[in-house]
């Protein structure tokens, strides 16, 4: 870092007010952690100088001796944790990882059945300003209005209908446990591939405290820095059959070299993931996204589903008067960082919103536990429901000072400023 701040002091300081800015505020969105200094390590290493196309022992470039094992190990690693025939460490992230699938499953114009994004989907399952939506016949479920979570025999329903090449489980917003065996049956029956974007939750299934998709899923895609706290990036698992197809839609299909510094980050990451701690770890993500949904909810902001099983929950605002995007300012100029969301059914735009995401991945790895929720649940509801977004306001003061000293006891890193 000093070399940095010799050089470039201008990016060196907004590192660290970056730094200082994970560190201020309670940070509570559901697809964000904070990484490892081993993980970091590894980022910043002189392996991003490395061109590398091609797999271990199959490359295009000299030199590769070094990355051969590093990347042998990350694959080593990823089948282990994930029990799973194939893994492909190279996608750039969750979406290259996505585009890849498509990649070796799909040729464009072809029918894809996926979750719509304003029920919980993603972007790259065929929404229309992404190049899944442009270039494939995208036809989208939801949930059901009044159990909120998946409806399934919609997905049977319009499987049978329009006989997709491929059928997508998993989203942005899903709380509750995906059906895998009812995914698979509805799968087989019309002949496609069963693809799960296990992006958000893949970190609870490395920790063992939620089922895995891998038993059941043609493929399965993730990216590697949500619940699963390892480097930004993306990754593949899959079955045998499937495991050239996937390697050739990744390079040379839709990538050139692999960011060979990203992929010691996820080795490094996925022996992280094998560790009793980990799995304390995922427990206590589990039990506080519990905890803090439920406390919401004591406030009159009602979780999507009645709660969560995942790390994440979906929070529905109309019970306290608020919109998503007033909720997202207020909480931020109190020093929580959270982001508005779609509900289902939702009357607002989507730039406005009727609810908020909050996740408890982050506050987890600081080490806090249910009673720090309870805690959390409080100053959310004082700020959205007493504060107008001005970080000057009484309320909003108040509450940033108690989140700094809830913060001084759970830090995120240590103190860039200290010693
Ligand atoms: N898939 C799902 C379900 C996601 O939630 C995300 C990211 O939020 C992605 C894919 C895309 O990941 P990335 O942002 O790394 O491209």
């Amino acid at each position: 870092f000093g070399a940095l701040l010799q050089q470039d002091p201008q990016i060196a300081e907004l590192l660290v007010s970056e730094l200082d800015r994970q560190r201020a505020g309670l940070q509570l969105i559901a697809s964000e952690n904070q990484t490892s200094p081993a993980v970091l390590a590894a980022l910043g290493s002189t392996l991003s100088n490395k061109y590398a196309e091609g797999y271990p022992h199959a490359r295009y470039y000299g030199g590769c001796s070094e990355v051969d094992k590093v990347e042998d190990l990350a694959i080593a690693r990823a089948k282990e944790l994930f029990g799973a025939d194939h893994a492909n460490v190279q996608p750039h992230s969750g979406a290259s990882a996505n585009q890849a699938v498509y990649g070796a499953f799909t040729a464009p114009g072809d029918t894809i059945l996926a979750m719509s994004l304003d029920h919980g989907g993603h972007l790259t399952h065929g929404f229309k300003v992404s190049f899944s939506g442009k270039w494939f016949n995208a036809v989208h479920y939801g949930v059901t209005q009044d159990t909120e979570d998946i409806d399934y025999d919609q997905v049977e329903a319009l499987a049978r209908e329009h006989r997709p090449k491929m059928i997508v489980a998993g989203g942005s917003a899903v709380p509750r446990l995906i059906d895998f065996e009812r995914f698979r049956a509805i799968a087989d029956e019309v002949g496609a591939i069963f693809w799960v974007d296990a992006a958000h939750f893949i970190g609870l299934v490395a920790g063992k405290v939620i089922p895995s998709p891998v038993p059941y899923a043609d493929v399965v895609s993730f990216t590697t820095h949500k619940v699963l706290r390892g480097p930004r990036g993306g990754a593949i698992v899959c079955k045998q059959e499937h495991a050239k197809k996937i390697d050739r839609a990744v390079f040379p299909m839709m990538q050139g070299g692999p960011l060979m510094h990203g992929v010691a980050g996820k080795a490094v990451n996925f022996a992280e993931c094998m560790t009793p701690a980990y799995q304390a770890y995922a427990r206590q993500v589990l039990d506080n996204a519990a905890a803090l949904a439920a406390g919401l909810d004591r406030h009159g902001i009602r979780p999507i589903t009645g709660g969560t099983d995942t790390h994440l929950s979906l929070h529905d605002l109309r019970g306290v008067g608020v919109t998503g995007v007033d909720a997202e300012a207020r909480c931020d100029a109190a020093g929580i960082v959270l982001n508005k969301n779609a509900i289902p059914f939702d009357p607002e735009k989507p730039n406005v919103a009727s609810g908020i995401r909050v996740g408890s991945p982050s506050v987890t790895t600081q080490g806090m536990g249910v009673e720090q929720m309870d805690a959390i649940a409080d100053l959310m509801h004082r700020a959205i429901t007493q504060t107008d977004g001005d970080p000057e306001h009484a309320v909003a003061r108040e509450i940033r000072a108690e989140v700094t000293q809830l913060l001084q006891a759970y830090p995120a890193y240590p103190d860039p400023h200290a010693g």
